[in-house]
């Protein structure tokens, strides 16, 4: 079987929502409607590591990016991406064509927004040094599973068609 070579880089949450603060989770489980839009296109899923799982674990309580932002934290972001950004660049260096990461709108660790998350910081602060340009999108913070979540899927297929892209 010939394989696309299309690859699509997500936080970890997306396909997992019971890594998330308990309060805070949008679906029973994955981002149904996210993971159905990229099987079914099939596209490869990269699943990155959910780096306040690892740090405070499943029972911790919502913090701000500044009460996240120390040394321990960023260090685990930072060695995360490490590993992310080394991946990324082995899929394009074998011919595999990376759509893009997509995160969090709003997290203190994944999001992409004006003020990013930690970890978005330091992978795009690598991705940067390696001058590698990845489209980048954020679930919106209104995403929730049993909504219909028309503009916003909308805007992820034209992502995923590599149509609508927003190069970082
Ligand atoms: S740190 Fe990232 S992957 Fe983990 S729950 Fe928060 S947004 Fe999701």
């Amino acid at each position: 079987m010939h394989r696309q070579g299309k690859v699509v880089f997500l936080s970890h949450c997306i396909l997992n929502q019971n890594s998330v603060v308990k309060p805070l989770a949008r679906a029973k489980g994955a981002y149904n409607k996210v993971a159905e839009e990229i099987i079914k296109r099939d596209i490869g899923i990269y699943q990155i590591m959910c780096p306040e799982n690892k740090y405070l674990g499943l029972n911790r309580l919502p913090q701000t990016k500044e009460e996240y932002d120390n040394k321990d934290y960023r260090n685990i972001c930072r060695d995360i991406a490490y590993e992310v950004v080394d991946d990324i660049e082995k899929y394009i260096n074998n011919s595999n064509k990376v759509l893009g990461i997509i995160g969090i709108s709003n997290s203190p660790t994944c999001s992409y927004n004006e003020n990013k998350g930690i970890l978005f910081e330091e992978i795009f602060y690598l991705l940067n040094e390696r001058s590698i340009s990845i489209p980048v999108l954020n679930i919106p913070t209104n995403y929730i599973e049993e909504k219909e979540n028309k503009e916003f899927i909308d805007k992820l297929i034209g992502f995923l068609n590599n149509k609508e892209t927003l190069y970082r």
